[in-house]
């Protein structure tokens, strides 16, 4: 299995939409930071997590062909506001995308995006909502990929966080439950939010990111949803071995 990071920024990315680069050099490629998405392939099954504001040049950069499933994290815009972009993949396969979602994310799309989930005025459905379960497969012809899902804090609301294989995706938290730690063990790669220096009530900082790193000891950590006072160089000059900071369009082999 293949999986890209797609974007590591926070909500703004890096530079913001005013030009600022705060404290990243912009020099840096590895700077420029779209917001949080990612994409998982295995053979001919194309599954795209989250559908960021970003998301039409996020694909067409990395030469994705094909979406069948949407994993959502949660429902906040830098995490959805793309969804309109899914339309021409509905176009190309004759058939609605499946989405997967918490409850309330689910709502919050269906009420917002009523037209892609209901179609109407002359316009065709284009989405199917799914709750998410703990553990569910999505499959095409012969192709399968088991996921597994837990619910994290983000702020005032939960986000989910997905396992596939030996990988953990938590973009978007502040929080672990202790019941879930278990779940974290023996992982290859560890992808957990990353926001800033300092704290903040809806996302780990990086001191509070590097403590999750240390208990769940994955072989590697990668860092995301990284603001603008988090300079690529700096992390990875200063991090231990095992901790690395994302960027777009990095690649993983799980
Ligand atoms: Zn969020």
């Amino acid at each position: 299995m293949k999986f890209i990071i797609l974007g590591s920024g926070s909500s703004v990315g890096v530079p913001w939409i005013t030009g600022n680069w705060g404290k990243c050099n912009k020099k840096n490629k590895f700077n420029q930071r779209s917001r949080c998405s990612a994409f998982l392939q295995k053979g001919k099954i194309s599954v795209l997590i989250d559908t960021s504001p970003d998301i039409k040049k996020q694909i067409l950069d990395n030469k994705i062909n094909n979406i069948d499933y949407v994993l959502f994290t949660h429902e906040h815009a830098d995490q959805t506001s793309g969804i309109f972009e899914l339309r021409p993949f509905f176009w190309k396969n004759k058939k609605q995308i499946s989405i997967y979602a918490n409850k309330e994310t689910l709502v919050n799309l269906k009420n917002k995006y009523d037209y892609c989930f209901y179609g109407g005025k002359g316009y065709l459905p284009i989405l199917k909502g799914n709750l998410v379960k703990k553990k569910f497969s999505l499959v095409k012809k012969k192709e399968k990929i088991i996921i597994k899902s837990f619910y994290v804090n983000h702020g005032e609301i939960k986000s989910t966080a997905y396992i596939i294989g030996k990988l953990a995706y938590i973009s978007d938290t502040n929080g672990i439950f202790e019941k879930d730690f278990f779940k974290l063990k023996n992982l290859k790669y560890l992808i957990i939010d990353c926001l800033k220096f300092n704290s903040h009530q809806s996302h780990f900082n990086l001191e509070q990111a590097i403590n999750i790193s240390r208990r769940v000891k994955a072989k590697k950590t990668i860092f995301t949803n990284l603001h603008s006072d988090l300079d690529y160089n700096f992390l990875k000059k200063s991090l231990p071995r095992n901790m690395v900071p994302a960027y777009d369009g990095m690649i993983l082999n799980i």
